[in-house]
């Protein structure tokens, strides 16, 4: 009890053995190395040591070595993910999603590098590049007369810039884009967790002219007091109440309960990672507005997402939504 207000603490525990994990000197620098193991692995648990753990200590500083250099050596690449209009099944933008082209490990997953990026510093360099990259990106589709509209992702240390707003507008206004066709995707967690600071950067953003989506919503703790005062447009169910859709009482019971809370707030609703047609359906029918997920398209570079609008390859035939198409001329930006 601290403050009158109760914490609950966890531990995670990292075990080494003498002698098999190791000379006196050794252990504890082992045990700590198991004890991580046990922290990624979630956390409140026990890891024993194992030499592959060590492994992975020292890939990851050859990881990070390599990612100082990614930007440089232009091995980021943002794919793109179609957000489909529920009722209509049309295309009605898109989210950036960051790939890392490594030349000898492939395509790394951003779960990997982007919470490497924030402790290193490095997410300041990496997430300005993916703000004008998604800007320039918009500026081609603009000039073949798409209105596409954009999403990105801002981590939680890029929040915290201060400038984090001009250095949006500027990028908007270095590829003349319209501010309305950008979204900036924040976590529910991250949006809770300075509510004072986040509400400042919010409302600046706001006034840049951008949208604000709530991304994983439902896997954090929202005071929905707060939620309210958010200048937010949107709320993005999190994935896994959509992968338990159709096995899942309670995950339906929630997911239609955060479409209602989403309404009773004005807030648009998304639902990601729908996977199948059932999701699909259970979902139109608790009233989501916009989908996303494998069912209709996977992240792809421009390129492929080009040809796949052209092709209209895939699952199910897609149309880009009119409006994507409309005040290609008269629009100043
Ligand atoms: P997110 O913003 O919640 O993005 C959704 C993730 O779900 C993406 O993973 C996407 O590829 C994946 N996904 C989409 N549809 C499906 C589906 O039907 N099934 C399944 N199983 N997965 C689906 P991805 O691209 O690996 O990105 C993971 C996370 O990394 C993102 O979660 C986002 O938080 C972060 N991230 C990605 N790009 C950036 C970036 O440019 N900056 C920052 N700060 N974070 C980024
Ligand atoms: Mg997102
Ligand atoms: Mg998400």
């Amino acid at each position: 009890s601290l403050n009158e207000r109760e914490l609950s603490v966890s531990c995670s525990v990292g075990v080494a053995l003498y002698p098999q994990h190791g000379s006196m000197s050794a252990l504890i620098t082992h045990a700590g190395v198991a004890m991580r193991a046990a922290k990624s692995a979630g956390g409140s648990t026990y890891a024993v040591f194992d030499a592959r753990m060590e492994v992975d200590t020292r890939d990851q500083a050859e990881l990070l070595r390599d990612l100082r250099m990614a930007l440089a050596r232009s091995q980021m690449e943002l794919f793109y993910q179609p957000k489909i209009h529920a009722p209509s099944a049309q295309v009605t933008g898109v989210e950036a999603l960051l790939r890392w082209h490594h030349p000898q490990r492939g395509t790394i997953s951003p779960n990997i590098f982007i919470p490497m990026a924030e402790r290193s510093g490095l997410i300041n360099a990496l997430g300005a590049w993916v703000i004008d990259e998604a800007c320039r990106q918009a500026r081609v589709w603009r000039d073949e007369g798409l209105r596409m509209r954009v999403a990105i992702n801002l981590s939680a240390h890029q929040l915290r810039q201060r400038d984090l707003p001009q250095r949006i507008a500027e990028a908007l206004r270095k590829h003349q884009i319209n501010p309305d066709l950008l979204t900036c995707e924040i976590t529910e967690s991250v949006a809770m967790e300075d509510t004072d600071a986040t509400l400042r950067v919010f409302t600046e953003l706001a006034a840049v002219g951008v949208h604000i989506s709530i991304d994983d919503f439902g896997s954090g703790y929202s005071s929905l007091a707060y939620l309210r005062k958010l200048p937010a447009g949107e709320l993005k169910i999190d994935r896994s109440f959509v992968r338990d859709l159709e096995h899942s009482e309670e995950a339906r019971k929630i997911a239609s309960a955060v479409v209602q809370l989403a309404q009773a707030l004005k807030l648009k609703v998304v639902a990601e990672g729908v996977e199948t047609d059932e999701q699909y359906q259970i979902l139109r029918q608790f009233g989501c507005d916009e989908l996303q997920g494998f069912l209709f398209a996977k992240p792809m570079s421009a390129k492929a997402l080009a040809q796949w609008a052209m092709g209209n390859e895939g699952p199910r035939s897609i149309l880009f939504r009119d409006s994507l198409f409309h005040g290609t001329r008269e629009m100043a930006l």
